[in-house]
């Protein structure tokens, strides 16, 4: 490694770019940028809101110093300086030197010490700070400020010879690593200190690092030196300004290391940012038994309860905590260990969350029975934690319920209400190497069960009372039972819109999809990945919240909400965490602007969606329907009739099953609207593909079983997406939308008879020209005509269509004179302005989000830039022919919360999702308010 340069500021060139935020006065009476920030004795230069130029780190510290907490004196180089360094060939401001050596005077006179000084010294660590935490990722150097000297210093004020050069070592250590760069050259070495460490203990015949002698650890840093010397040619600097400005450039340098690159990548973080380098006054966990080390949270991040959380270790170091040798002890025992240091954090605790308004994790550490504050940030915490310290946050007073809206993850709801893995069990079998592929996280939530291969298995070992998991290598409509039958359903193939990840969410289902390393095999009825091969009967456990798949059978824990508010297992005042829920939801639903409808065929899906708050359907799918019961036998009478008579018989039959299925969505749905889809998905679909069923069909309806082999081929598509679907189907067989539309507006007067509110919206899909609606909503209305003369009585209806092809959306100006609203098909819209299969992109789109081609998966998250701009202009072409027009999402992404945003921006009236994103939709759709205000 090239050894940076320090002390350069003589070569400084005046940097244009750097930005003037802080200016002083120099000498000869010019503005000078201010590069160098002091803290400590209660005092700072710098406040938190200064995180671009200080770091996040730095700003903390800053701010504790003001807010009177005892901070080890220090001084934060800026940011700026990390650009300048980088945009004038890893230079300094000429400034700078002056500004350092100030500060350093700063320290030495708050700290009542000196730097290199061989009585009293100064030690200083030296540290990075960029404005977001990148932790591990650059480089530290502690201790700094030895040398021989200074060491008689060290030993004379603490007493303690071991200590001083134990620091001492583990400054070389640490230097001769970060700075000068013996490091080992390939990843087989050994690192050359911890050689020499290894070595000095052997010879001394002992095992830890803490049992070596002060005479040893003396040797050892001239064997460090040394080696430095012959490996690197660097003389180990003795002067402690060389060695403050070696580290500092060597901690700005780290900001470009491999490692430092790889997590901006991965959290998009911009490298213009830059980090800023901490420099601070040492001080001591580690000098005896008055002294320790601990790190804390001012409430619990697992639970968010109101309890001071944390652990700490008497005489030791920082690292010792984070690193695991020696186990903490609980923060409660610190009481009785240093009753005093315990007094103190409380009310250190109580004023950090009174100023930030947030829960703080803290580092600490106790010299001498001296507490001194580290580090404060906000803490990391669980979906769980984060809603109760939003709640009682607000309950306090301390924030206000438009800001504890806004620091919630709407997505992190999901943990809230689905089952959930036993934490320490499945963090045990990630361990023990148990999970056996990775697919997407198609339908949230945890589940164990036994194998089984295929649907009509599902169904009977959940008869038998076993819990089971539907493995397939991809689903479709026949699954349906067998779906419902499982625990959570698995898949080789498919996207986040795939039949099993749309069906799944919709079931509250958990789903694994896509999962393209398992090799399904169904006749042997086995599984294999990672070389392991797993039978039908075996335990596994999916995670549809990661995509893991884990072999092995892992506890589950229920979720409360559900509990109270689906399973009825549960009553509201004997659970905490639904109440947190439901206040927050209130306060969500007190703000937002848009709907939140649901996906739901089924009466008990759309209670449960209005269990979770939905305001109506938003897609009803009809041809789910006609999977049940013997219905699918009339469906295949109805594809293989010859003539459009025997449709109509084959029709008649499914009318009244139809009309039952409506009156139960009404019934549930009273005074929502519903809105209901006509036949979408090509007719192929509903035929028997086997030779036993066909034959089956053969012997049920009484045809030559030739005559349904040949229907089946003669429907077989190529593309069968792009083919006779949607629409299509209702314009070339106008029978089929005349027995849905009937049966929707029978249904719908038969409620209203019995005294419910019906507001049917009948729904045309995949429309891409004018003419096709025409025609489809011709149906509709004649038939809407023939009914209420029939039954005496009228229903309010809407006739409207989806959005879900590319032309409809150019054309929406002309769509919108037919259809009384819209509802944006995004899965098909997706497709087909992608033109990328939605039931094929799991095989490749992973890779294409992996290496960063597409950001997001489009299935999943809108595409606001193709896909969002089409839907932009369509509302407001729709909207130029027909103000009111109603506009909705009725596509998987209406519960993605960055697309339920954006659907606000665009002026949408609601998004429809399926029932267990609802509340996720109600949030999203509040903080898309709070957001749209605060840009205001
Ligand atoms: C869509 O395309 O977005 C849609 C909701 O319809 P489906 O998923 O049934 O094609
Ligand atoms: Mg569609």
């Amino acid at each position: 490694m090239a050894v940076v340069k320090t002390k350069t500021t003589s070569k400084a060139k005046p940097n244009g770019k750097v930005r003037t935020r802080k200016n002083a006065l120099s000498r000869n009476g010019k503005l000078s940028t201010k590069y160098v920030y002091a803290f400590g004795g209660s005092k700072a230069d710098g406040r938190a809101e200064m995180k671009n130029l200080l770091g996040g780190k730095g700003a903390n510290l800053h701010e504790m110093a003001s807010l009177g907490l005892p901070v080890p004196a220090g001084f934060t180089i800026t940011t700026e300086v990390c650009t300048y360094f980088y945009a004038n060939g890893r230079t300094y401001p000429k400034t700078l030197q002056a500004e350092v050596a100030k500060a350093l005077q700063n320290i030495e006179k708050i700290m009542n010490a000196r730097f290199g000084d061989d009585e009293n010294p100064l030690l200083l660590s030296v540290r990075s700070g960029a404005r977001v935490s990148m932790p591990g990722m650059m480089d530290t150097v502690l201790n700094l400020g030895l040398n021989d000297e200074a060491v008689q210093g060290l030993i004379a004020k603490t007493g303690n010879e071991r200590f001083a050069y134990d620091c001492y070592r583990r400054f070389v250590q640490m230097y001769g690593d970060v700075v000068l760069g013996l490091k080992p050259v390939d990843k087989d070495e050994i690192d050359p200190f911890e050689e020499i460490l290894e070595a000095k203990k052997h010879a001394a015949g002992v095992h830890y690092d803490n049992e070596l002698s002060a005479a040893a650890l003396k040797e050892l840093v001239a064997e460090f030196k040394a080696a430095i010397k012959t490996r690197t040619g660097h003389n180990f600097p003795d002067d402690p300004m060389e060695q403050l400005w070696g580290a500092v450039g060597a901690v700005f340098s780290s900001w470009m290391n491999e490692r430092a690159i790889a997590y901006r990548k991965l959290y998009d973080i911009p490298e213009n940012w830059g980090t800023a380098v901490n420099v601070q006054a040492m001080v001591f966990g580690n000098m005896g038994e008055d002294c320790g080390t601990g790190v804390a949270f001012t409430r619990d991040p697992a639970t968010g309860e109101d309890v001071f959380y944390g652990e700490y270790l008497i005489n030791a170091q920082g690292e010792d905590v984070v690193a695991g040798i020696r186990t903490p002890e609980p923060i409660a025992r610190l009481e009785q260990d240093m009753p005093e240091v315990y007094k103190q954090l409380m009310t250190i605790r109580q004023k950090l969350e009174r100023h930030y308004k947030e829960m703080q994790d803290v580092e600490f550490t106790v010299q001498n029975g001296t507490l001194w504050m580290l580090q404060t940030r906000n803490g990391k915490r669980t979906g769980f934690a984060a809603f109760k310290i939003a709640h009682d946050m607000v309950k306090e007073k301390l924030i206000k319920k438009e800001e504890g809206l806004r620091r919630l993850d709407p997505s992190a709801l999901n943990q809230l209400l689905r089952p959930i893995f036993d934490a320490k069990e499945k963090e045990a079998a990630v361990d023990a190497g148990h999970v056996l592929a990775k697919g997407l996280n198609a339908g949230p939530g945890a589940a164990s069960g036994r194998i089984v291969f295929n649907a009509p298995d599902a169904v009977d070992w959940k008869k038998n009372g076993e819990k089971v998991i539907l493995v397939r290598i991809e689903t479709s409509p026949e699954d349906i039972k067998g779906m419902d039958a499982a625990e959570g359903i698995l898949t080789a193939r498919g996207g986040m819109t795939s039949h099993a990840a749309l069906v799944a969410r919709q079931m509250g289902k958990v789903c694994v999809a896509g999962c393209s390393t398992l090799e399904i095999d169904y006749r042997a009825r086995t599984m294999t990945a990672k070389g392991q091969t797993l039978r039908e009967g075996d335990w596994i456990s999916i995670d549809g919240t990661t995509g893991e798949v884990i072999a092995g059978q892992l506890k589950t824990k229920p979720s409360e909400i559900l509990q109270v508010l689906i399973d009825k297992t549960m009553h509201a005042e004997d659970s905490e965490t639904y109440r947190i829920y439901s206040t927050i939801m209130s306060w969500a639903d007190s703000i937002r602007k848009m709907n939140v409808r649901t996906n739901a065929d089924q009466p008990d899906q759309a209670a449960n969606a209005i269990a979770f708050g939905a305001e109506g359907i938003g897609l009803c799918r009809t041809e789910h329907m006609f999977f049940g019961g013997d219905r699918i036998d009339a469906v295949r009478e109805m594809i293989l009739a010859d003539d459009e008579a025997g449709r109509r018989r084959a029709l008649d039959k499914l009318l009244p099953m139809q009309r039952q299925d409506f009156i139960g969505i009404f019934e549930v749905m009273d005074g929502f609207p519903v809105t209901i889809r006509t036949l979408d998905p090509p007719l192929h679909e509903f035929l028997p593909h086997t030779a036993h069923e066909q034959a089956d069909l053969a012997v049920k309806i009484g045809l030559p079983v030739e005559k349904i082999k040949a229907k089946v081929e003669a429907l077989h598509e190529f593309n069968p997406m792009l083919g006779h679907r949607g629409c299509r189907l209702g314009v070339v067989y106008p029978e089929i939308t005349e027995m849905q539309a009937r049966a929707i507006l029978e249904a719908a007067c038969e409620v209203a008879k019995s005294g419910k509110e019906v507001l049917p919206e009948i729904m045309i899909p995949l429309v891409g020209h004018i003419n096709e609606l025409k025609l489809q909503a011709k149906v509709v209305r004649e038939t809407a005509a023939k009914v209420f003369s029939e039954k005496g009585m009228k229903v309010d209806y809407l006739v409207g269509t989806m959005i879900e092809l590319p032309r409809a959306a150019v054309v929406a100006d002309q769509i919108a004179k037919e259809a009384e609203f819209f509802s944006f098909g995004t899965n098909d819209l997706t497709q087909t302005t992608f033109g990328l299969s939605r039931d094929d992109a799991g095989r490749f789109l992973p890779y294409y989000v992996e290496h960063e081609i597409l950001e997001d998966d489009p299935f999943d998250t809108l595409d606001q830039d193709g896909v969002g701009k089409l839907m932009e202009w369509a509302v407001e072409r729709g909207r130029a022919t027909r103000p009111k027009l109603k506009v909705g999402i009725c596509g998987e992404h209406g519960g993605d919360p960055a697309t339920v945003k954006f659907c606000h921006k665009i002026g949408q009236n609601y998004v429809s999702c399926s029932p267990f994103r609802v509340p996720i939709a109600r949030l999203a759709a509040a903080q898309a308010v709070l957001e749209e205000t605060e840009k205001d």
